[in-house]
């Protein structure tokens, strides 16, 4: 079996199946008692998964990020709740699964009444706790790391950001999903992460029992259930040798990004949480040039605080010293949908109300995360990015948001320290008029994983189009070309955060194209780096010529293979 490789690296252990929650169907039952009893069985479940998890996140993160799960075990046990479930299956008869979600929506309807934020907590609260009755009344196998005992492969039919935001690598040593692709933001995470993963599979969960052990191979795809001993053996020693790889590639480390005759360009990384900056550390990345913001946003029942976001802030600045971070305003929408931020129901969420059209239209929201990021500038090389930029007005708006932040702040006395705007350039129409942008920023960045989708219309995490989404394709050389000129023109820096920064194929067009920056995972820069230093500028510059001319994908692979 086959899949699109997403994370390199060699998968091998038992599965772990996640299947996704299916709110229950109208019906009833026969035997109330047994309902009775057997919900009574679940409470008792649900309390015992409830204080694994507390215990853990305490001990992980601490007194007060555990304290959600207090207000859920309160919940739980909430007599009125319970005896509510319990009527509606006494007199009507219903499952016991049924009767939770009818109870789980009338509270929903009273929370969402009185409307303020402290009230939406609480519905999330009780939203969780249902669904969890819901998922062992009904069987559903869903995934919480902290009943995790044993390193797993992860099987799901897709993951989140916020689950894989979840996971650890002690536990899960590899995963594969049904869908995706490899820039879905599981497969980007799966690399900051270095957990092999395989992405974009097609239907295969329904046939696995649940008791199989799986071996796979994150670069290629592909995929052996209940491997034979000398499979198991094959990938134990590739992965020894993959480790010695990784082993060898450590002599770049302190090493400049520079090529034979003198060029240099930074190397940076991508992250998504805090705490993801070890990763960049441990692989010399000279940089963060792109930091999801949205991640901070994930997993909870509300927004970050504005003093959460800062200590987040700060403590990524902090640790890199001198050296840039960019850190990317909320980009939520498209596939990073979060729960408690009130999103419309859309026919093409990649399409649709998305990051800096979100933001603009949310002055509360934003501004605390400006005002976060702003306080939070004295503390390292700060530079504040927007996503999903399509044109100047959007930019014109959110640059006198942040005059009048830094307004607020100066009239308060807090201090803050010069730093750089600077946008993405994602969507085509952004890269067409990069003249006009360049002169209202600091920097660009190119976000090439919504860059190709948009140029291409290919939906990034559709595998049945996969082929279609190529970094390849000339079109988007061409653009890529147009933002570095005209970048560069405007006497503004240009680098790139899409996946195309750290393809081996593309590094040397781009290097000779005159990208400055190339931010990547940080498992991707030591070998970039070798890349670099093992190339000679004045040669690759003979590769831009045929490849814009170039009449498809596989011409540009071909010249640049050669
Ligand atoms: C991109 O689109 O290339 C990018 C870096 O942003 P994201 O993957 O978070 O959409
Ligand atoms: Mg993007």
């Amino acid at each position: 079996m086959k899949g699109i490789g997403a994370s390199p690296g060699y998968g091998l252990g038992p599965i772990l199946i996640k299947e996704d929650f299916v709110e229950p169907i109208k019906s009833t039952v026969e035997d109330v008692e047994k309902a009775l009893s057997l919900f009574d069985a679940a409470v008792l479940q649900a309390e015992k998964e409830i204080e694994v998890i507390k215990h853990h996140t305490i001990e992980k993160m601490g007194e007060s990020e555990g304290e959600i799960f207090v207000a859920h075990l309160m919940m739980l046990k909430d007599p009125e709740m319970q005896n509510q479930i319990k009527d509606k299956i006494k007199k009507e008869q219903y499952t016991p699964e049924y009767a939770t979600l009818e109870v789980r929506d009338a509270f929903i309807a009273i929370f969402e009444s009185m409307n303020n934020a402290y009230m939406r907590e609480r519905m999330a609260d009780v939203k969780d706790v249902c669904n969890r009755l819901m998922r062992i009344l009904m069987d559903v196998r869903t995934l919480d790391m902290s009943l995790i005992d044993e390193p797993v492969i992860l099987i799901a039919h897709d993951l989140t950001p916020s689950d894989t935001a979840m996971i650890t690598k002690d536990k899960v040593v590899g995963f594969i999903t049904e869908i995706g692709g490899k820039t879905s933001h599981s497969a980007i995470m799966a690399r900051t992460m270095e957990i092999p993963a395989i992405v974009g599979v097609g239907a295969f969960m329904d046939a696995l029992k649940g008791d199989e052990f799986i071996g796979f191979d994150g670069e290629t795809g592909e995929i052996f259930i209940n491997p034979s001993e000398s499979i198991i053996r094959e990938y134990e020693y590739l992965k020894l040798e993959a480790d010695k790889k990784r082993q060898a590639l450590k002599e770049m480390i302190n090493q400049p990004s520079v090529t034979k005759d003198g060029h240099e360009v930074e190397i940076g990384c991508n992250i998504g949480q805090p705490n993801d900056v070890d990763f960049v550390l441990a692989n010399d990345g000279e940089g963060i040039g792109l930091f999801r913001s949205e991640f901070l946003y994930m997993d909870r029942n509300s927004s970050p605080t504005e003093e959460e976001q800062y200590e987040a802030y700060k403590s990524v600045l902090l640790a890199m010293g001198e050296k840039p971070v960019v850190i990317r305003t909320l980009d939520v929408g498209g596939d990073k949908q979060i729960p408690y931020l009130d999103f419309p129901k859309e026919e093409n969420p990649f399409l649709g109300y998305r990051a800096i059209r979100y933001c603009l239209d949310h002055e509360e929201l934003f501004k605390t995360q400006l005002r976060a990021l702003i306080r939070a500038s004295v503390h390292g090389n700060l530079k504040i990015m927007f996503p999903m930029i399509s044109n100047i007005r959007e930019i014109r708006s959110t640059k006198e948001w942040i005059n009048e932040v830094k307004v607020e702040l100066s009239e308060k006395n807090i201090p803050y320290k010069d730093f750089e705007i600077g946008i993405m350039i994602e969507i085509p129409a952004a890269a067409l008029i990069s003249d006009q942008l360049a002169k209202e920023v600091d920097f660009f960045s190119i976000g090439t994983n919504d860059l190709i989708q948009y140029t291409t219309a290919v939906d990034r995490m559709n595998q049945q189009i996969a082929d279609l989404y190529s970094p390849y394709h000339p079109a988007l050389i061409r653009l890529i070309k147009m933002v570095i000129d005209n970048g560069h023109e405007a006497g503004i820096w240009v680098g790139m955060c899409g996946e195309v920064a750290g393809n081996e194929k593309l590094i040397p067009l781009l290097l000779a194209m005159g990208l400055d920056e190339f931010s990547m995972s940080p498992s991707s820069v030591l070998k970039a780096r070798k890349i670099i230093r093992s190339l000679n500028r004045r040669e690759v510059i003979s590769l831009v010529e045929p490849v814009l001319n170039a009449e498809d994908a596989h011409e540009v692979l071909e010249i640049l293979t050669l």
